[in-house]
């Protein structure tokens, strides 16, 4: 073997060991994508078990977050508490609390309706602003306000309306959205392309929402019934369309069937 073959199998082979390593760096396992189906969730057949299995699947997002994009797994872990983020976090919640506020303050109607998800699910009152806002969602949240735009909100009807601001409360008990600013950070630093479904970082952000319909819904049979309601006037509306940041329409309806069925086989029993 003359001189220039062994350079030409030496350049071959560096390749293909780059290519290798980038490729396992950055894929993402097959069983998580797995995991992060639902299916898995409904083996079992009680709340407790469901709700071990979501945190189960959040852990594992977060370990294949760390392999792919942070330098350590304390960095991952701690990210939410990183000082600078989370004094940008204040900073971006105020701004966003300031850019959808309306001076015209939340009906009574509304204000009891919220109030009364709240104790639903043990949120103490004092702890969330309420604010009427003009964003373009019915309702949405940051880590401690509730938005409602009435003029949307007030079209739907009242089992959706319930279901919207238990989706919402979820997100509020779960900090979600400052975990949605770290994410949004995260993409930015690794340049991330937002397109790609199966990135974890925009599974992670799937499973957020995915958990905030399952935590809703599994509360009791009319917020169950109201999930199943808005995801059909959803998938009638904008249709099936992906994004990366949420599970498709037709996913997150299949999730309240799910969870119908296990309202229905815990009644009879
Ligand atoms: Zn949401």
């Amino acid at each position: 073997m003359n001189l220039k073959k062994i350079n030409l199998l030496v350049i071959f082979a560096l390749t293909y060991c780059f290519f290798h390593i980038l490729e396992t760096r950055l894929a993402i396992k097959p069983n998580l994508i797995q995991r992060l189906s639902f299916d898995h969730i409904f083996k079992s057949n009680s709340v407790k078990d469901i709700l071990k299995a979501l945190i189960k699947q959040e852990k594992s997002i977060w370990i294949v977050l760390e392999k792919i994009l942070c330098k350590t797994k304390q960095e991952c872990i701690t990210l939410k508490q990183h000082n600078e983020w989370a004094t940008e976090y204040k900073e971006l919640e105020e701004k966003i609390i300031t850019e959808h506020h309306t001076a015209t303050p939340i009906s009574q109607e509304n204000y009891h309706l919220a109030h009364e998800v709240f104790n639903d699910f043990n949120v103490d009152a004092q702890s969330v602003t309420l604010v009427q806002s003009n964003s373009l969602s019915p309702a949405s949240s940051t880590d401690t306000t509730l938005f409602i735009n009435e003029e949307l909100f007030n079209t739907m009807e009242p089992l959706v309306q319930e279901f919207i601001l238990a989706h919402e409360i979820s997100h509020i008990i779960m900090k979600d959205h400052s975990t949605d600013f770290v994410i949004a950070k995260l993409k930015e630093l690794q340049n991330i392309n937002s397109d790609e479904l199966n990135q974890a970082i925009n599974l992670l952000s799937q499973f957020i929402e995915a958990r905030a319909d399952i935590l809703a819904s599994l509360h009791n049979e009319e917020y169950t019934l109201g999930h199943i309601l808005f995801m059909v006037d959803e998938l009638s509306f904008s249709g099936n369309t992906p994004y990366d940041d949420y599970p498709l329409n037709t996913t997150r309806l299949d999730l309240g069937e799910k969870i119908l069925d296990l309202h229905a086989s815990n009644t009879q029993i």
